[in-house]
């Protein structure tokens, strides 16, 4: 039997593992933490639980998919529901409104509550979709780096199509081309953000997006986001991985041009073929430091970070729901700051995701978890605690003029994670939450492969490398990676 070793138990390294397993491997998972699943997984403090990181959950067949490549029924592990309502939004003129989870009932939400003509929402939604269609065949369930990819039927129809893309203007000014109110382009333009890019800069092929939240829709998982993590965890033992917790891997090892193992607290274990799901640049930088090292790619600018607040609110909100914004004034201003000036600024969009709104017992009685989201730079050193002291303040007031109540006077709990954290924990680079950003139309060819190309049993999974940041593509990877390991 074949033996493979896979670096990091993130959602990328797990859906390796049990896609490896079926194809007939012997799999170890060496995971650096006490827990699996690096960005996707939770705290707990005084009867509070947090998912710690990725709170919208789309595209939820391509997890149940790993339960049924190995022959099992996905609901026996893991189970999830549709939400009616996608967020609630809140601007600073005082327009509060709940966008609707299909389109005809967004569009028609924004038209009453915006003056937007429904027909402008329609038609982006199914521009996005279209954009969507093109982008799948092309690039979602494909290595971008082999020719393959580029000699088959559907990759035809998807070059027929590329203009469709559109990516030769930037999101915003697409939105701002097609809405007639800026408090809609605001809206649309918020999805950059879903791979952690700049609305101003980033392509309007990003524009897809909201197809993934509108057209197929959007998810909660029973038992919060960690349930995912969960499930693969119990699936990939079941089907006989052996995830190694407290295990840092410290080196790649190599021979005569071929990966021979890795290394774990000194000790060399061989392995036939070696997966990493450590970001790309530090799996190069400290594992594979005397290798060749693809500069180009490595030295690609990151996609943006985080500051997320975990608070315990001793008081239940009805006015909010399981995701809410509260948008900045403005917007431009907003994202030169981030991805100019690499601060955060005064004045930021705040994303609140509240899962006791689903499940109860993530909270006490008459109480709420709060989640508390701003975009902040990936970390190039700046001054934390001073932005964090500064962001902290304007948060809470921002938060309780909106809400009409002190909101500092209600937190029983506390904690925070910030991109210095992001990147000890999870080795991500910089703290970025999605790897390279998408801020120009070439992002998708600079990310790296999900092989290597000096050796030959080398392969990277997670979302550093194709096609992307995000849960649904981190999945995604693990299948590129995975078909193209020989069984
Ligand atoms: P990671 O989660 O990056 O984990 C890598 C694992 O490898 C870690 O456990 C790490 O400890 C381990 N590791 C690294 N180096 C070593 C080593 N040398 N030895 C052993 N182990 C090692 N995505 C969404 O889809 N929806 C969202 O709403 C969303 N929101 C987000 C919010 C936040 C705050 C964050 C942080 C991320 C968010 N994301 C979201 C992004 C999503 O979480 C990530 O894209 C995804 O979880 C990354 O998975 P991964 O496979 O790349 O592994």
């Amino acid at each position: 039997q074949k033996r493979a070793g896979i670096v990091g138990a993130g959602i990328g390294g797990l859906a390796t593992a049990i896609r490896l397993a079926v194809k007939g491997y012997s799999v170890d998972v060496y995971e650096g933490n006490p827990y699996p699943g690096g960005k996707l997984s939770e705290i707990k403090h005084n009867g509070y639980r947090f998912d710690a990181g990725p709170s919208l959950f789309t595209l939820p067949a391509l997890v149940d998919e790993l339960f049924e490549v190995a022959g099992k029924n996905p609901a026996d592990y893991f189970t999830y529901q549709k939400l009616p309502e996608t967020c609630r939004y809140f601007y600073e003129d005082g327009t509060r409104f709940t966008a609707d989870s299909t389109p005809e009932r967004l569009a028609k939400t924004i038209e009453k509550h915006l003056g937007e003509p429904a027909a402008h929402v329609l038609a982006h939604l199914q521009d996005s979709a279209k954009k969507y269609d093109v982008t799948e065949k092309l690039f979602l369930h494909r290595s971008l780096h082999r020719l393959a990819t580029y000699f088959n039927k559907d990759a035809l129809k998807g070059y027929l199509n590329l203009h469709k893309l559109d990516a030769f203007q930037t999101m915003n000014r697409a939105n701002a081309t097609r809405f007639q109110d800026p408090r809609v382009v605001q809206l649309f333009n918020r999805y950059a953000t879903y791979n952690g890019s700049d609305p101003y800069q980033t392509p309007a092929t990003m524009n897809i997006i909201p197809h993934l939240e509108y057209n197929i829709g959007a998810f909660f998982p029973k038992g919060g986001m960690v349930s995912i993590t969960n499930s693969l965890v119990t699936l990939a033992e079941e089907l006989g991985v052996r995830i190694h917790l407290n295990s840092p891997v410290e080196k790649i090892l190599t021979q005569a041009g071929q990966i021979s193992g890795i290394q774990v607290a000194g000790n060399s274990i061989p392995f036939d073929v070696v997966v990493s799901n450590m970001d790309v640049v530090n799996t190069f930088r400290k594992l594979l430091p005397e290798a060749k090292q693809p500069e180009r790619i490595l030295r690609q600018p990151k996609s943006s970070s985080a500051l997320i607040f975990y608070w315990g609110i001793k008081k239940e909100f009805p006015e909010l729901g399981l995701h809410n914004i509260f948008f900045s004034q403005d917007y431009a201003a907003e994202f030169a700051t981030l991805f100019k000036q690499k601060t955060i600024h005064d004045d930021p969009t705040v994303y609140i995701n509240i899962t006791s709104k689903y499940e109860k017992a993530d909270a006490p009685d008459g109480g709420e978890n709060w989640f508390v989201m701003v975009n902040a730079p990936a970390n190039d050193g700046q001054n934390w605690e001073e932005l964090i002291a500064t962001t902290r303040k304007n948060i809470l007031e921002k938060l309780s003029r909106h809400l009409g109540e002190n909101i500092e006077a209600l937190l029983e709990t506390e904690d925070l994670l910030d991109p210095r954290l992001i990147e000890s924990r999870t080795s991500s680079s910089q703290g970025a939450l999605y790897g390279n950003s998408s801020n120009n139309r070439f992002a998708a060819f600079l990310r790296h492969a999900n092989f290597s190309s000096q050796f030959p049993n080398l392969f990277f999974v997670g979302g550093s490398v194709h096609p992307g940041g995000g849960v649904p593509l981190c999945l995604l990877s693990a299948k590129i990676a995975t078909d193209m390991i020989p069984a």
